[in-house]
């Protein structure tokens, strides 16, 4: 049956036979691995990393697209679950405790939520090979200084490190897309010990302090007691801070009541 795509589920195909075969490479899957498709679509990259891994697992949201990938033969391997990604709980997977491994040319208007739902979950898999949009990509991958360096990084980079792959330009993928893709590698790292509550002021910091992109620390985060908080200078603006400094700022800051934390 010849499907439409959809543009609300993000849908852009790949069909260049090479350039999956450059997407496996990267992901470089052994026999052993576990890997969670995020999207599986028609199943193009789907096919190809099944052959090499023991065991697959997709979760698609689209149901046509899910009971043609379900009802085929070939591959054994491959469990399909019919549900949005992110609504999906982690235990559905059936991978137990190994560390999983994720890929996806996923769709780019939930790029972000998608991210952050891995990071939620960051001690069950251990890293995640995605397609997405350019400016997505340098905005996860920056580094201070620059334009592209935001929230978005600063959130992602506490977590995880970022590695741009390659570039892909948009006539690989069926429809083709009005952006220029990169397909990226992000892995877990433990650089900093965050709890639950610490998490949460790290969060408010990083939203305050680029809230107000153009506004010295200062002003930004005059809703938080600084006073403790010896090493950094307020004049600076926040994409002069590394992840490494609003780290250190968040877990020397003071709070000012009424405090709101979220949870
Ligand atoms: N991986 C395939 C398809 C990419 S298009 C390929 O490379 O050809 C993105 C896919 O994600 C589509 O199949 C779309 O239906 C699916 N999708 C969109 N939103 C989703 C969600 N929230 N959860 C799971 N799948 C989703």
């Amino acid at each position: 049956m010849k499907h439409r795509a959809r543009k609300q589920w993000g849908q852009n195909f790949l069909k260049d036979s090479n350039l999956l075969n450059k997407l496996v490479a990267l992901i470089d899957p052994k026999p052993e691995d576990l890997i969670l498709e995020i999207g599986p679509g028609k199943g193009a990259l789907t096919k190809k990393l099944s052959q090499k891994v023991s065991k697959l697992t997709a979760v698609e949201i689209d149901e046509r697209l899910y009971s043609t990938l379900a009802s085929q033969k070939e591959l054994t391997n491959c469990t399909f679950i019919n549900d949005d990604f992110l609504q999906t709980s982690w235990s559905e997977y059936g991978f137990g405790s190994q560390g999983i491994r994720v890929v996806g040319n996923i769709p780019y208007n939930i790029t972000s939520p998608i991210i952050f739902e891995l990071l939620k979950n960051r001690s069950k898999w251990k890293d995640a090979h995605l397609m997405v949009q350019k400016e997505v990509a340098d905005r996860l991958a920056a580094k201070s200084g620059g334009k592209e360096y935001g929230r978005l990084t600063v959130m992602v980079q506490s977590q995880a490190d970022v590695e741009k792959l390659i570039s892909i330009p948009p006539d690989v993928f069926v429809p083709k897309p009005k952006v220029d893709s990169i397909f990226i590698c992000i892995k877990p790292h433990s650089r900093y010990e965050m709890d639950k509550n610490m998490y949460a002021r790290f969060d408010a910091v990083v939203r305050a302090a680029f809230g107000q992109r153009r506004k010295m620390l200062r002003n930004s985060l005059a809703d938080f007691d600084l006073t403790k908080v010896k090493s950094i200078d307020f004049d600076r603006r926040p994409e002069t801070l590394s992840v490494d400094e609003f780290v250190l700022l968040s877990n020397k800051i003071g709070r000012i009541n009424p405090v709101e934390i979220p949870s």
